[in-house]
């Protein structure tokens, strides 16, 4: 550990922010260097004294500069993990922004994330894949961007925070006809969804596909992608309410599988054709029967766990030559030109009408843990959106 790593407080704070230009004066510089001693002594009271009221006063307010609100878990586990708290966000580094955020996108991956079914880099960390937000700063070799950009981005870990760092190359900039709200509910969910039905599998009028949860964020921008295709959907959804939306947003049949037996009713709707494509984001609990909707050599895209994951299987249930694919956004858009081609879709989709996003759902930051408990609770549909 360094001596500047050993000391803590205000003024370890503005050593470690190497502030000292910034603070300015020599009187305030001398006062640091006092305070640096003290602290190195271990006198903390020394160090506060050492401090002049106008250093102190300066510190703050590099502080509250440097300083954001954001939701951040310490260990893995249930909602009562989610803190908000004070985080230090810093400034950007070689390839990086720094956003304000105005909205932040709110999605199931982020339980994944918090329970630890998927693995984060480090901890503690701040969670979420979605924002949108201004750009208030850039770092070293980013030239695409500016200071005051509007931007959004579905992808880099960290967006449950008032203020971040992100990576330049992940960000994309949103036209006048894509608000900030819109931008967050959407990034995640329509990207994923312009890629499930136009690159996974390629969805057209000849198309009878299967897709569960129609009435969730993704679900509800599926519904109307696939209707805008020309696509026979099937939907499944779990109430009445969810039916009804499900229907108002473009699915051709809908079926309630917390009542019913699906695969059944896939028969019966297609006159025992089966689909072609099924679109399977539940994981454990529709597994495997949502292979037996399939028509041979239909393909089962298995995308999401939110029941739990799909089981370790024998390939041999693969019967009837079916195609079996997990895919994930990021591998979908991770060169830079994927991204913005996929987000330009989206976008016109959207600002042309064809596509309307549902942000059914709007929590504070803070009330981060309330969201999840909804989300995970399935009292939601359509988009949630924090409000930082
Ligand atoms: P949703 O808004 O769709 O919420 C999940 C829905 O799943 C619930 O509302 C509920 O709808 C249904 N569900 C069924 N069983 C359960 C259960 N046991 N617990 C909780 N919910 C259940 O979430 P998102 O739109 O954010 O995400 C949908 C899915 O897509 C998730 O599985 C997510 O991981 C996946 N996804 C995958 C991506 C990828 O690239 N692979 C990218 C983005 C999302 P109902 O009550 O109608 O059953």
């Amino acid at each position: 550990m360094s001596h500047v790593d050993g000391i803590s407080g205000l003024a370890g704070f503005a050593l470690k922010r190497n502030v000292r230009t910034r603070i300015g004066t020599k009187s305030d510089h001398s006062a640091l260097k006092i305070a640096f001693a003290g602290a190195r002594m271990g006198k903390p009271l020394f160090r506060a004294a050492a401090l002049g009221r106008s250093a102190q006063t300066r510190l703050s307010r590099i502080r509250s500069e440097t300083m954001a609100k954001a939701v951040r878990i310490h260990e893995h586990g249930g909602i009562d993990k989610l803190r908000f708290e004070d985080v230090e966000v810093g400034q950007p580094g070689p390839g990086q922004v720094r956003l304000r955020q105005t909205a932040v996108g709110l999605n199931f991956i982020d339980t994944y994330h918090r329970t630890g079914l998927y693995k984060l880099p480090a901890l503690p960390a701040v969670i979420g894949v979605e924002g949108a937000g201004v750009i208030t700063q850039v770092g070293e070799g980013v030239s695409d961007l500016k200071e005051g950009d509007r931007v959004a981005y579905a992808g880099p870990i960290g967006s449950y925070a008032t203020e971040r760092l992100a990576p330049a190359d992940r960000m994309v900039k949103l036209p006048a006809s894509i608000s900030d709200e819109t931008a967050a509910a959407m990034m995640l969910q329509g990207m994923t969804v312009r890629y499930l039905l136009r690159e996974t599998f390629s969805v057209g009028p000849e198309t009878t596909m299967l897709f569960h949860a129609a009435a969730g964020g993704v679900g509800l921008i599926a519904c109307q992608w696939a209707k805008a295709l020309g696509a026979t959907i099937i939907g499944t959804a779990g109430s009445p309410e969810k039916i009804e939306l499900a229907k108002a947003h473009g699915c051709t049949h809908v079926i309630n599988y917390r009542t019913e037996n699906f695969v059944e009713r896939v028969k019966e709707i297609t006159d025992g054709k089966l689909c072609d494509v099924a679109y399977d984001s539940i994981g454990k609990d529709t597994f495997p029967a949502s292979l037996d909707c399939l028509k041979p050599r239909g393909m089962w895209v298995s995308f999401g766990n939110a029941s739990g994951p799909v089981p370790p299987f024998e390939l041999t249930a693969l019967k009837g030559s079916l195609f079996a694919t997990r895919p994930s956004l990021f591998a979908y858009t991770a060169t830079r030109k994927e991204l913005l081609d996929n987000a330009a879709e989206l976008f016109d989709m959207v600002g042309s009408g064809k596509i309307k996003i549902e942000v059914s759902h709007r929590y504070p930051l803070a009330a981060a843990a309330d969201a999840h408990r909804d989300l995970e609770g399935r009292k939601t549909t359509g988009s949630i959106v924090l409000v930082p």
